[in-house]
């Protein structure tokens, strides 16, 4: 999910080591937790170190290296092995004849992986990764070339990947790619692979991108790309205009409207290899071992908080008794916790100080704790009993957009799978989601509707059921970037106290999905709302007659409640996203907030 960078030059040029440590500094902005380069001539050299970059520039002997001209390097975000120098990559072979960089999630591993145990391969991590050098190698063994031992070994793999290779005593760079991006650069003095442009930006803006299928060889004087079965294949080379500055960005003006763009690949990631179609069943491999059909205590802050809403809900509704807790109102001398119970902490950072203490005291009743997190390896997921990764890439933007869709639809997996519910429709439903958010991004009106609302300062968001915990994150967007006072409500709330606010000058944003009774009791509200005049917007998938009342509408497509709530949650966000653009707001850093809350 992190940076990819691979070079390879001609005499006289840049050392590759250089090359591609600047490279994987270009590429930091998208967030990893360790990092590694391999050069292959006239030895294999590699070199990986967990944390910052500047632990891997402390260990890489650059002169010895100094006259490099092929290496590959990586930034890693972990999701299989926590970050450490081991896991880092490249990972190479037992004999260290082939050097391997990548981005994504092998779903099929752990079948490859016990197939070449039982052939004897010994493993050193814990990655996916880990799988491929020694497949490439088995096909080096049996006497095919390189690159044939590349090919064989990628036409094994399934899931998403971004990958490149190396071999001892080779100048050349071979590389796949399936749905994680790959792009080739042409220099005057050699041949560039990144995850993205800004890598080698400052040598040339000569480009040509991969496809899924992919697979090119690169030399100093070029590449050559094929397709699967190795017939050559056309991929136009463009120049790109690119302020090094907006590539980081992928030309959005702020990481959050990018991370708000990424949720469908994020969505599809979280999924990946988690549903399985013919059975209609759910494999969390990350927490195999943990059966559980007691209560269930949810303990989040903030968004995550909000997501645990929406997490204990889906676990009601399929018979188990499930509570979500604010974090930092979680103690367990006022909360009955005991050895029956599963307490899940939902945090993207896992470090939310107030939940790790809330994780802690739990621990100590005996009970059962899950991490539900982003970040492998995180104090939450290290301490806990399990760990589920939410597996949305790393997050820049402080305000949390595609972490909270990635925590809404990871918790609906875990209830799949605690309440063991074959529920193939079900099943269905989570699949389609990210085509449905990717249909709400190509076809929201969010911006018009936050023009409309420019001087307004304050606003009500309301929903019912799974639409509640929308209604509150709703609100929280429109509070962290816009700074202008909003709240979200149970639909069912407004008239016990909140309607004395509501005028002609308080925006009212209702969530409406479907027309059973929930749908028919919030339309009520919202006439309660229209009596008072106050605007109105409708998220609406067009289900009922609530646009009757409104006087705006935000169309998310017909589906059921659950991914109702989803794609609600992403037009919300566009609008305070388009609201805070339109006020000039610092939006991916907003004032006195952090992306990480370590105090309690
Ligand atoms: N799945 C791989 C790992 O955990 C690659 C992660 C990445 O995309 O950086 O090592």
């Amino acid at each position: 999910m992190c940076g990819i960078v691979g070079y390879v030059g001609t005499t006289g040029g840049a050392a590759a080591v250089d090359v591609v440590l600047d490279g994987l500094s270009s590429l930091e902005y998208r967030g990893y937790d360790s990092a590694g380069l391999a050069v292959p001539t006239p030895s294999l050299a590699v070199h990986k170190a967990q944390g910052e970059l500047a632990a891997l520039e402390g260990i890489v002997p650059r002169g010895d290296l100094a006259g490099s001209l092929t290496g590959i390097g990586h930034t890693r975000w972990s999701t299989h092995g926590a970050p450490s120098d081991v896991n880092a990559h490249p990972h190479t072979d037992e004999a260290g004849r082939v050097a391997v960089v990548h981005n994504g999630i092998i779903e099929n591993y752990q079948r490859l992986r016990d197939d070449l145990a039982e052939a004897g391969v010994v493993f050193r991590s814990e990655t996916d990764t880990e799988v491929v050098p020694h497949l490439i190698r088995r096909y080096l063994d049996r006497g095919v070339s390189p690159e044939a031992a590349f090919r064989r070994a990628i036409d094994q793999l399934e899931g998403s990947y971004a990958i490149a290779a190396v071999f001892e005593g080779s100048e050349t760079v071979y590389a796949a790619r399936q749905d994680s991006p790959l792009v080739v650069g042409f220099g005057e003095t050699g041949t560039y692979l990144a995850s993205d442009v800004p890598a080698f930006i400052e040598h040339t803006d000569r480009v040509c991108y991969l496809e899924n299928g992919d697979v090119v060889r690169l030399t100093a004087d070029g590449a050559v790309v094929t397709d699967s079965a190795g017939n050559p294949v056309d991929r136009p080379t463009e120049t790109v205009a690119w302020d090094p500055e907006d590539a980081e960005k992928s030309g959005y003006d702020h990481y959050m409207l990018k991370e708000i763009h990424e949720q469908p690949t994020a969505l599809r990631q979280c999924l990946r290899g988690r549903i399985d179609d013919l059975e209609g069943t759910v494999t969390l491999e990350d927490i195999n071992g943990l059966d559980h059909d007691g209560p269930v205590q949810f303990v989040a802050c903030g968004t995550s908080y909000h997501a645990a809403l929406f997490g204990a809900e889906r676990l009601r509704r399929n018979g188990m008794a499930a509570q979500a807790f604010l974090a930092s109102e979680y103690t367990t001398d006022r909360i009955p916790v005991d050895a029956e119970t599963l307490v899940v902490g939902v945090t993207q950072s896992g470090e939310t100080a107030d939940t790790l203490r809330a994780l802690r005291e739990a621990a100590r009743t005996g009970a059962t704790t899950l991490a539900v997190t982003n970040t492998v390896g995180s104090s939450a997921a290290r301490e806990c009993d399990h760990a589920l990764y939410i597996r949305a890439g790393p997050e820049i933007g402080v305000a949390a957009t595609k972490t909270f869709a990635s925590q809404q639809l990871t918790l609906a997996l875990l209830a799949a799978k605690l309440v063991d519910s074959s529920n193939r429709t079900a099943l269905e439903a989570l699949r389609d989601i990210p085509g449905q958010v990717q249909t709400v991004l190509d076809t929201s009106d969010a911006r018009a509707v936050a023009e409309e609302f420019v001087d307004a300062d304050g606003f009500f968001f309301i929903g019912r059921g799974y639409h509640y915990p929308v209604a509150l994150e709703g609100a929280l967007k429109m509070k962290e970037i816009t700074y202008r006072h909003a709240e979200g409500f149970a639909a069912g709330e407004l008239k016990h106290g909140p309607l004395a606010l509501v005028t002609e000058d308080t925006p009212v944003f209702a969530v409406v999905t479907g027309d059973g009774e929930g749908a028919r009791k919030t339309i009520g509200n919202v006439a309660e709302v229209a009596a008072r005049e106050a605007p109105i917007v409708a998220v609406t998938d067009g289900g009922s007659d609530v646009t009757r009342y409104t006087d705006y509408v935000l169309e998310i497509p017909t589906t059921d409640d659950f991914t109702g709530s989803v794609l609600a949650a992403t037009q919300l966000q566009l609008v305070s996203y388009w609201l805070a653009n339109r006020l000039g707001r610092s939006i991916d850093k907003p004032r006195n907030l952090a992306k990480c809350v370590t105090v309690e």
